[in-house]
């Protein structure tokens, strides 16, 4: 047995290592930089330099790297090694203060949507000191943000960090109000719990599809899929059980709170959700957990599918990002409290999250687009592409006394006063076990729904950290200037409630009434990514982002750029994986199981003349014509990428591929499915549905 507190964490430069290993004085000022965001000296830098150094080649690392994240939603390092000549031809390992500070990648091959001439190529990692570095295969991974030469956000998590500042300044402001003069920073927190997929990783291995694009473009359905409800919360394989273990263990190693794992809805299918911590430490937790899920994986033989959509007509995989803010001394601020003046705090902070989402519902919905997450949303797996919010009855119930001017009754039967009464106790998490709402309150947190298994959580929390600020800020401004706070405070969230509370539903949302609801409530319904994208270039949008310096005007537009292009790319490589499969694989293939069949009417005719050859015939007729239409469709298809790759604007290249290159896919893969449901599966050139999800079976 291992000793699991002891291996916690060894891998990663945390707390319990800084306090180890620096000299105090050392270690309080960088505890203020991390819980203030106070500026860092040089020589304290340098000193902590050296000790992470010394504790990274304890622990095997010859190499260090910033560890950063552009804007292709993945990680990025470049690694150099501690090495450093001395002058009799030895070398000593070392790490300056300013190694650890700031790092100058090349940064021109890194999407920046223009921000970046390419004659002013470099960019600059600068050390984010918030989040603990560690030593992964040999190298110490120094947490950065990534910006250009000139300061704009080439990655994502400096507009993150922006945002985690503005909401605590906001935050700050309110609770001031409420004579709470000790809180000096309001953290916001994340649970990203995460879906994905096992196959084997022999399997894998023959499918370009997979290998290309994370995602099998044909396949035809096999006898058993997710209809039995059997897989979900069942007991694990073997397998998977051990992958399990193990992928616990790495994590646990980086300090990752890695906590629940089990069996998802789909066959193959399976989450891991960590004990939340603070944003900007989820985020970068998030994306090595991401890391660690592959890499495992290939340890055990299996390949972890991070897709959403890896296989049409069975549920794909999210990520829940459960969020909720907290003070510096351990106020949960969506906790609603036991006093009457906690409660009232309460439920001013939960109409400023409503009057965030419904104001930036937009943003809400761009923040988890991508064109693998389009396969979900709306489509009976996922929440719609409409945000809502879901608050339950009994807070929606004392949230309609206060807009209608009543007396909430509760079962005590008390009335309702803010600032004066208590509210009732809400059980936690008390009725949405549907898990259809996109947005949900879930008794001291909201969990949002819409994500994206493969995307990063930065960006989801940016606009809800930033939106909320904005929000709170209005209430600061307004509540300062009050003569009578109850009263004023009383009618700013009774006027919240009425106002917002369109985006309020408690129903299920994946009923289609509910979308013609939302349209007559006035919500938008962004289908896609593309439809979505248009919301960074919104004004309103971007004044909110300058506004609080989380993103220039600049950066907008830039990341407008990024993901246009970056929808065309991904679209581009589906509908070429395609081509390539077609004419290498499917086509021939069918076209050499005719002909053997073709050759064995011949031959039972020449040995039985007259012999009944109706089976074999009627299968060449009809793979003939399945062909045809196939090989027809191959083609429309070549013209049609050539087509979108010749539209200069990005905006225009991206809608046509989704109008047209993503419906050809549909043309194309039809035919070629049925092909495969008819075919002797020993001439089929790849595994299929049923060997892929049930490969990990044994
Ligand atoms: P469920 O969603 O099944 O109800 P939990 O409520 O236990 O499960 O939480 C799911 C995720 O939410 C976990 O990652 C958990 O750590 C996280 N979580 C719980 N409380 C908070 C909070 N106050 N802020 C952010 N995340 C939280
Ligand atoms: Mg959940």
């Amino acid at each position: 047995m291992k000793n699991i507190p002891e291996l916690f964490g060894t891998m990663s430069f945390n707390e319990k290592t800084m306090k180890e290993r620096l000299p105090k004085e050392t270690y309080k000022a960088l505890k203020k930089t991390i819980d203030l965001g106070e500026p860092l000296s040089a020589e304290v830098a340098s000193v902590v330099a050296n000790a992470m150094k010394d504790w990274a080649i304890e622990k095997g690392a010859t190499h260090f790297t910033h560890w950063f994240q552009p804007m292709t939603g993945i990680t990025a390092e470049k690694h150099d090694s501690f090495i450093n000549p001395t002058d009799d031809g030895q070398v000593i390992m070392e790490l300056s203060g300013k190694e650890l500070i700031k790092g100058e990648p090349d940064a021109s091959s890194f999407p920046s949507g223009g921000l970046r001439a390419t004659c002013e190529a470099r960019g600059y990692t600068a050390w984010d000191p918030t989040s603990y570095a560690f030593v992964k295969d040999g190298t110490l991974c120094i947490p950065t943000a990534f910006c250009s030469y000139t300061g704009e956000a080439l990655d994502k998590k400096t507009p993150l960090l922006r945002s985690m500042q503005a909401l605590s300044e906001q935050a700050v402001r309110v609770l001031r109000l409420f004579g709470n003069d000790s809180v000096t920073r309001v953290n916001t927190s994340v649970g990203a719990e995460q879906e994905y997929f096992l196959i084997d990783k022999e399997a894998y291995s023959k499918r370009k599809d997979l290998i290309y694009c994370g995602r099998t473009l044909f396949g035809s359905k096999p006898p058993k899929g997710q209809e039995l409800d059997d897989h979900y919360f069942g007991a694990l394989k073997q397998r998977v059980s051990d992958y399990m273990k193990d992928l616990d263990e790495e994590l646990w190693k980086y300090g990752i709170l890695a906590k629940t794992k089990h069996n998802e809805v789909a066959p193959a299918q399976h989450e891991l959700a960590p004990i939340y911590t603070t944003t900007n430490l989820a985020t970068d937790q998030n994306q090595l957990t991401m890391e660690i899920m592959k890499k495992v994986a290939l340890k055990h033989g299996m390949v972890c599918l991070l897709h959403e959509k890896p296989f049409e007509g069975i549920n794909g995989s999210g990520k829940h990002d459960n969020w909720s803010m907290s003070t510096d001394t351990g106020v949960n601020l969506l906790n609603p409290g036991e006093t009457p003046q906690d409660n009232a705090q309460f439920l001013l902070f939960l109409v400023a999250v409503i009057k965030a989402v419904d104001e930036y519902q937009d943003m809400m919905r761009l923040s988890v687009a991508s064109a693998g997450n389009d396969h979900r949303l709306g489509a009976n797996e996922a929440p719609p592409a409409v945000v809502s919010m879901f608050l339950g009855d009994e807070i929606t119930a004392v949230l309609e006394a206060i807009g209608n001017d009543e007396h909430y009754d509760a079962e005590a039967k008390t009335a309702m006063e803010l600032g004066v009464s208590v509210l009732p106790k809400f059980p936690k998490d008390n009725t949405d076990r549907n898990r259809t709402s996109p947005f949900a309150f879930t008794g001291n947190k909201f969990e949002f729904r819409m994500l994206g298994s493969a995307q990063s959580i930065a960006g989801p929390n940016t606009v809800l950290n930033t939106a909320c600020a904005k929000v709170l800020k209005g209430f600061a401004d307004k509540l300062e200037k009050a003569s009578d706070f109850n009263k004023a405070l009383h009618d700013l969230i009774k006027d919240t409630y009425n106002e917002h509370k369109r985006i309020i539903f408690n129903g299920n949302g994946y009923d289609d009434a509910w979308i013609t609801e939302a349209e007559k409530r006035g919500l938008c319904n962004l289908k896609t990514t593309v439809d979505a994208l248009e919301a960074y270039v919104n004004p309103k949008n971007i004044k909110l982002y300058e506004e609080f310096g989380v993103m220039t005007e600049a950066e907008s537009h830039a990341r407008y750029e990024i993901g246009m292009e970056n929808y065309s790319k991904v679209i581009n490589i589906e509908a070429e994986a395609m081509l390539k499969m077609a004419k290498k694989e499917i086509i021939p293939a069918v076209s050499a199981y005719t002909a053997d069949l073709a050759n064995a009417v011949c031959a039972k005719k020449e040995a039985v003349p007259g012999v009944n050859c109706k089976t074999e015939e009627s299968i060449i007729a009809k793979l003939s014509d399945l062909s045809a239409q196939f090989y027809d469709a191959t083609n429309e298809m070549e013209e049609l990428v050539a087509k979108a790759e010749s539209i200069e604007n990005v905006a225009e290249r991206a809608r046509f591929y989704k109008d047209n290159v993503l419906e050809q896919m549909d043309k194309m893969r039809s035919p070629a499915d049925i092909i495969e449901y008819n075919a002797d599966r020993e001439v089929w050139p790849y595994p299929t549905y049923g060997d892929l999800i049930f490969s990990v079976d044994e």
